[in-house]
């Protein structure tokens, strides 16, 4: 999916640019919500979950996922250089938020006009849910290219990207299943504009794909990968929407793959610029410590 270039760039930001991030920003950052290193809260999360877990599993168990390496510390809160280093996880505490109407206050609390702007997205239009990636490339080829910088920096996409990069698209319509296991998946999730007659590689899907996250789940953590929404589109708030549809989800627990999820990550507040940590603090995240369990 991802270009070698593109992949050579993030891994040469995450081990050289990121922990001069930390060191040089977690400070501001974090007055950003009123906060100090001291009232920063912890978080255990378990990403085995055997319990939980069914074959067939995506998940490798014998190492730590390199997600939660990034995030989570191994032992309780010290002073030393990894933990010092280590990026500041932006979550929303899911087991500790309540039901839907909690997050909504909790939204109304982070900005007034954070709900309105998504009711108006409905009204427009646009609709939450999950999807096939194979069913949808054409136009996730044209999200992702549609703008040369976004928050994280610049898109090598724009570039090198090719449709067929992103998936073999499909020659039939496809329905979306659940996930092998419900502890530890991929779940693509998009926002569509109904579009009579507008097909896919020749597939009339009769919708537009404008905006997606990549949402996985490992164990007790749900974490946003890649988050993109279509240059033309952002204006219309479908990131936000996007958002509050998949945390309504998690909320509702309606499927198996929603039950039980303890933090949703999206990131770290020394991630972007003050545009992009102003997003997250609307959308409900607040700066959090993991540590595995
Ligand atoms: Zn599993």
């Amino acid at each position: 999916m991802t270009n070698p270039i593109s992949k050579f760039a993030v891994r040469l930001h995450q081990a050289v640019i990121e922990p001069a991030l930390v060191l040089a920003l977690r400070r501001s950052r974090l007055r950003r919500f009123d906060m100090t290193a001291g009232d920063v809260a912890e978080y255990p999360v378990e990403w085995h979950r055997p319990q939980d877990c069914r074959a067939p599993c995506p998940l490798h168990t014998d190492k730590v996922p390199k997600l939660l390496r990034r995030y989570a510390g191994q032992r309780p809160h010290s002073s030393t250089w990894s933990e010092r280093t280590r990026l500041t996880p932006m979550l929303i505490a899911m087991d500790r938020l309540g039901d839907a109407a909690a997050f909504d206050a909790l939204l109304k609390q982070r900005s007034s006009r954070t709900l309105s702007k998504i009711r108006k997205a409905e009204r427009a239009g646009y609709g939450a849910r999950q999807f096939m990636l194979a069913s949808h490339v054409e136009d996730m080829h044209a999200v992702r290219t549609s703008m040369a910088f976004r928050a994280a920096g610049p898109v090598f996409d724009r570039w090198f990207l090719k449709p067929e990069h992103i998936d073999t698209p499909a020659t039939e319509r496809l329905t979306v299943g659940p996930p092998c296991c419900p502890v530890h998946w991929t779940i693509w999730w998009g926002i569509f504009l109904p579009e009579p007659g507008h097909r896919q590689n020749g597939v009339e899907v009769g919708e537009r794909l404008v905006a997606y996250v990549k949402v996985m789940r490992i164990g007790d953590v749900v974490h946003y990968t890649e988050i993109m929404g279509h240059r033309d589109r952002l204006a219309d708030s479908v990131m936000m929407l996007l958002h509050y549809r998949i945390v309504r989800w998690l909320i509702a627990q309606d499927e198996p793959a929603a039950k039980g999820a303890k933090v949703l990550l999206y990131g770290a507040a020394e991630h972007g610029g003050a545009g992009l940590l102003t997003w997250k603090k609307r959308a409900g995240f607040v700066p959090g410590r993991l540590r595995l369990a």
